[in-house]
Parts: C-alpha cells; structure tokens; sequence
C-alpha cells in the first residue's frame, strides 16, 4: 500500500471516529435541525453548509486529489448533482436530507462545530478539549502524512474519550419509558 493510501486509511478512520462523536452528541439534529424544521413547516435550510467547502478548503496535495477521486466514485462529481430547490452553494447538499457524502468529506466538514455547539458540549458535558479548528487541520495533516503517529493516536483517543463521556453522561439521564415505569 503506498504512503497516500495509508494515509487516506487513517482519515478515513478519523472520520468514523469523529462522526461516532457526532452522533453520540446529536446536537445538530437535536437542537439545530429538527427545532428549526418544526418552525419553518419543514421547509429545507443549509444550517452551516453555506460554502462549497470541498472546493475551497481541500489542499492542493496529491492526497486530497485521492481523498477527492474515491469521493467522486462513490457519490459523484460536484456536477453530476443539481436540485430544483437547493438551498446550499454546495452541490453535495440535498436540500431534503442534507449531506449526501456519508464518507470522504473534507476536512472542515467533518470537525465543524458552531459556537453554540461548542458551548453545550462545555456545559452540558464538561468538555472543553473540542477545538474545531485544532480537529481541523489534525485531519489535514493526517492526510497528508504530516501528523506524526504519537499525535494521531493523541488525537483518536481525546475523539474516543470524548464520546464515551458523552454517552455515559446520555445514560445517566433517565430516558422517558424508564421515568414512567
Ligand atoms: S454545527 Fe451548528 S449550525 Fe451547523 S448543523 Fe450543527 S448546530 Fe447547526
Ligand atoms: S460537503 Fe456536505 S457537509 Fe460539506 S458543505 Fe457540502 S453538504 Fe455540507
């Protein structure tokens, strides 16, 4: 395996990591998505998708033209999509279900995280150790092959930590059926 493959592995590794993470915390749809759709009558909105990100941030780097190669064969060119009602400058975005890459996004759309989100993940959650900008450019650098390995593993098991603070904070709080019985 060459060193761009080897690499691309780990980002791609970083990325389920991150979107574990993500999932885990659930602020986006829980206070973001569902809420604003439930005032506006469901209609479609970008939220943070307001650039075309893949275009403007990815490097110009022979790892990001594979990351960006395994993404066009899996979910197609930016081209290949137009909507009749889009609502992002990004052609990933469909305007009903958001992001259509469920793997092999770029950098910054896998760490972003609004201010506000920042700030429940700290009072909410007492995590203070998510910087997006810092997941950010780790995330390029992994790309790249330019984090060194101590950092990476540095990085994976904060994401890691992370997540399991957050789940285990999720299952303290009696859920619904659990309060009613
Ligand atoms: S990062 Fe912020 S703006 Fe973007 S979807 Fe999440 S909560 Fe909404
Ligand atoms: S690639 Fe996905 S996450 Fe990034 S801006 Fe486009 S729709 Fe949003």
């Amino acid at each position: 395996m060459s060193a761009i493959e080897k690499n691309l592995q780990r980002y791609l590794e970083a990325e389920i990591l991150l979107q574990s993470f993500f999932a885990t915390f659930n602020y986006c749809w829980e206070k973001c998505v569902a809420p604003e759709l439930i005032k506006n009558g469901s209609k479609p909105f970008a939220a943070c998708c307001q650039e075309r990100y893949h275009s403007i941030c990815d490097l110009d780097h022979p790892a990001f033209d594979r990351l960006r190669e395994e993404r066009e064969q899996l979910f197609g060119k930016p081209a290949d999509h137009t909507w009749e009602n889009s609502v992002s400058p990004c052609e990933y975005h469909n305007p009903n279900r958001g992001c259509l890459l469920a793997t092999h996004k770029s950098p910054i759309c896998i760490s972003f995280l609004c201010r506000k989100g920042i700030d429940a993940l700290r009072e909410e959650h007492g995590i203070y150790a998510y910087d997006y900008l810092g997941a950010y450019y780790a995330l390029e650098w992994i790309l790249t092959g330019d984090l060194p390995d101590s950092q990476y593993l540095e990085f994976s098991a904060g994401i890691r930590e992370m997540t399991e603070r957050i789940a285990r904070s999720r299952k303290s709080i009696p859920q619904p059926s659990q309060a009613d019985n």
